[in-house]
């Protein structure tokens, strides 16, 4: 996004969509786009798939090290899925937020939490075009078992029950459609009036004040 806008807290754009939803080829092209925006690099103890980059798609770390992080009170949220622990720092995320906006990856359980912290943040729920497809991505994803992706899948209708306290819900049909509406869902949150005040002032000013 352009330096048109006043620089103050960031925006807070939290994505949860389900295993499979694609979610993070959403987010990927989304932090592409604009330079302002942070991704939140989520801590977590899951082994690392073959395209993630350690440091860029998450912090993976050893259990006893993640369970450090909760005890010192360092993770703003998390939760475990499929027994393996997820979180957000704290520090980054409100490091981020000073100057920047801010994307975050988190299941239904982290968004809750973050909508407590943050309730000005914008949350949106990415779901599949439909059940068959989901099921079709989570194998097409390779390198997990059946199991795996028979629980992933099951937890995927779970989590879409949550859906009805979003603000925004995009279908991911077509990846560059579903690009388009996060992006719309960013731009429109920037111009929100309340975060645009500060760069009116100058108006108000010139004709007798607010
Ligand atoms: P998530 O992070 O939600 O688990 P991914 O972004 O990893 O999802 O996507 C899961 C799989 O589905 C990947 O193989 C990805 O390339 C594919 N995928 C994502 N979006 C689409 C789409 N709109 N159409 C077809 N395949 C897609
Ligand atoms: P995956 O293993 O597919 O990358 O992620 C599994 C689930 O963990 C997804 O629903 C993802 O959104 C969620 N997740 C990733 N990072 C975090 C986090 O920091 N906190 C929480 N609560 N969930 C996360």
């Amino acid at each position: 996004m352009s330096s048109s806008r006043p620089q103050g807290e960031g925006i807070l754009i939290a994505v949860t969509g389900p295993s499979g939803s694609g979610k993070t080829s959403v987010c990927k092209a989304l932090r592409a786009m604009f330079p302002r925006l942070r991704f939140s690099v989520s801590l977590t103890t899951r082994p690392r798939r073959p395209s993630e980059v350690d440091g860029e798609d998450y912090h993976f770390v050893c259990e006893a090290e993640f369970r450090e992080r909760i005890r010192r009170g360092d993770l703003v949220e998390w939760a475990e899925n499929y027994g393996k622990l997820y979180g957000t720092s704290r520090e980054a995320m409100e490091e981020a937020l000073r100057g920047n906006d801010l994307l975050l990856d988190v299941d239904t359980r982290g968004a809750r939490a973050l909508k407590k912290a943050c309730p000005g943040g914008i949350f949106v729920f990415i779901v599949p075009p439909s059940i068959g497809e989901l099921e079709r991505r989570l194998r097409g994803r390779g390198s997990e078992t059946e199991e795996t992706i028979r629980r992933r899948f099951d937890n995927a209708l779970r989590e879409i029950r949550e859906i009805v306290w979003y603000d925004y819900i995009i279908v991911n049909d077509e990846l560059d459609a579903a690009i388009d509406r996060l992006r719309a869902v960013y731009l429109a949150a920037a111009c929100r009036r309340e975060r645009m005040m500060e760069k009116i002032k100058p108006f108000f000013e010139r004709s007798g004040g607010m």
